[in-house]
């Protein structure tokens, strides 16, 4: 078979929408009817809900990093590297390998689904300083860290380092935040049993955020019952309050609180990937605008979805809404992605999306959770249940799912050694060394890398 005359479906990343969409082609497409390559820069996909639970060590890393070569039935060539341009014009999509090689990869079809990374703000020492939570390797640096201070502070013998060490910000009061702040807490609560000689009363944990409420899709009641569970840990949650300016020692507060601390978390919210501005199209707050059939308007077989494109919520008409980005969404527009482009590859109609949101879980680390499923107000342990039951059944392989539950049982039964690893002590730790944000082509740089090759090819 002449590879060549096949169509070649290319599909940017490997999360929710990416996976969930490779899949499925691979499935619903006769090997002969088109070639699927997949661009993805780790060899995983990322259950990133349970991010949170990785850095507290209640799971492991590798519980939540699905392999993507699990299947002899998994036949889509996969490109180790990141997509850093895509010229739509020349149908081209730039690559950088994991080795740092360039590559310029054709397409007929591509499927763009990078997601999103942290968004930040102009405020000073911010990317300098904070931590994100949206790659497994910060998941895990931060879960060193974390535990670094402990021991750094335990073997200080000056009182204000060791309280600054024992000082933590968390900014970001939506569920990303709020999970990641809640597990954090209790693994230095359960951690400093370990150490005799720290007073647990230094231990103090901030969850910041500029907006009046905590997860405001969970409604009022549910809100006030989050706010309240994380209170009586010992959380202190400040409101109507961001971050002025960070440091290496310390953080300051826009109400003008100075708070000595190692650690700032941010996780105030996702932007799209750069990749979505090196095509130069329409954007709704950085997502790439799409119609409803997930399609780019005016250019046949772009598609694009999950956290990095605007797709109209149908489910809400009227009120010109875009899906937020949830995993809920990017798994469910993966589907009707894939049934779309073979639809195009054969000549059939497309479909649009629409689901309805099935509310939301939000797990605060041992017993306690709130949850809202199909509008159902929840807390303890239902709460829990349906948290821990959604995410599980959620994920994509069995062997996921045991390592998952395995972890659970024998972290409820064992609890935490909290080893600190090393493995990624010394290196650099910004936000752009996670999330490789300095790594995408302008639009003038990637027109001309792909003139500049075809005029030598
Ligand atoms: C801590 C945390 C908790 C969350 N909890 C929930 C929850 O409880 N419920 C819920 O519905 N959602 C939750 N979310 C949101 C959810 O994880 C995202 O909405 C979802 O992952 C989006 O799916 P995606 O496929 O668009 O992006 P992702 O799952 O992020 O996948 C994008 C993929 O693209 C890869 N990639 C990035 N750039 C490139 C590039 N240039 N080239 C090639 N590949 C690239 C990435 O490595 C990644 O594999 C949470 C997110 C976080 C961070």
């Amino acid at each position: 078979m002449n590879t060549v005359t096949r169509p070649r479906i290319l599909v940017v990343g490997a999360g929710f929408a990416g996976v969930g969409c490779v899949r499925r082609l691979e499935r619903r497409l006769a090997a002969h009817e088109a070639d699927v390559t997949l661009v993805t820069p780790f060899a995983y996909q990322l259950y990133l809900p349970l991010l949170p639970q990785v850095a507290s060590g209640v799971l492991t890393p590798q519980s939540i990093a699905l392999s993507l070569r699990r299947s002899k039935r998994y036949r889509t060539r996969i490109i180790p590297g990141g997509a850093i341009g895509v010229d739509l014009d020349a149908k081209v999509c730039v690559i950088r390998t994991i080795t740092d090689e360039i590559v310029n990869e054709r397409y007929d079809y591509i499927v763009l689904a990078p997601g999103s990374i942290t968004r930040t703000f102009d405020i000073p020492g911010l990317t300098d300083h904070a931590y994100g939570m949206k790659t497994l390797a910060e998941a895990a640096y931060i879960r060193d860290h974390v535990i670094a201070q402990l021991d750094l502070a335990d073997a200080s013998h000056d009182p204000d380092e060791r309280a600054a060490r024992l000082q933590f910000v968390v900014v970001g009061g939506g569920y990303a935040g709020t999970e990641t702040a809640a597990c954090l807490q209790q693994l230095t609560h359960n951690a400093v049993k370990r150490y005799p000689r720290l007073d647990p009363a230094l231990i103090k944990w901030h969850l910041i955020d500029i907006a009046p409420k905590l997860m405001p899709e969970l409604g009022d009641k549910l809100g006030r019952e989050a706010q309240e569970i994380l209170r009586r840990r010992g959380i202190e949650i400040s409101l109507g309050v961001s971050i002025a300016k960070a440091g290496a020692e310390e953080v300051t507060f826009t109400d003008g609180r100075v708070v000595p601390t190692r650690t700032l978390i941010w996780t105030a919210g996702v932007v799209a990937s750069p990749l979505i501005a090196t095509l130069g199209e329409e954007t709704i707050r950085g997502r790439l605008a799409v119609t409803p059939q997930l399609a780019l308007p005016g250019r046949d077989g772009v598609f694009a979805l999950g956290d990095a494109a605007a797709v109209p919520d149908l489910a809400k008409p009227g009120e010109d809404a875009v899906c937020p980005p949830t995993a809920q969404h990017a798994m469910r527009q993966a589907k009707v992605a894939a049934d779309n482009v073979i639809a195009s590859l054969r000549g059939g109609p497309v479909q649009p999306y629409e689901h309805r949101d099935l509310g939301l879980v939000v797990d605060l680390g041992g017993a306690d959770a709130v949850s809202k499923p199909l509008g159902v107000e929840l807390h303890g342990l239902p709460a829990q249940l349906v948290a821990r039951g959604y995410h599980w059944s959620a994920l994509r392989t069995n062997v996921a799912k045991t390592r998952v539950l395995t972890n659970w049982m024998l972290n409820a039964i064992a609890g935490d050694d909290f080893v600190r690893t090393g493995f990624q002590a010394r290196r650099p730790a910004k936000l752009k060394d996670f999330e490789y944000t300095d790594a995408y082509l302008t639009p003038e740089q990637l027109r001309e890398h792909v003139t500049g090759a075809e005029g030598r090819g």
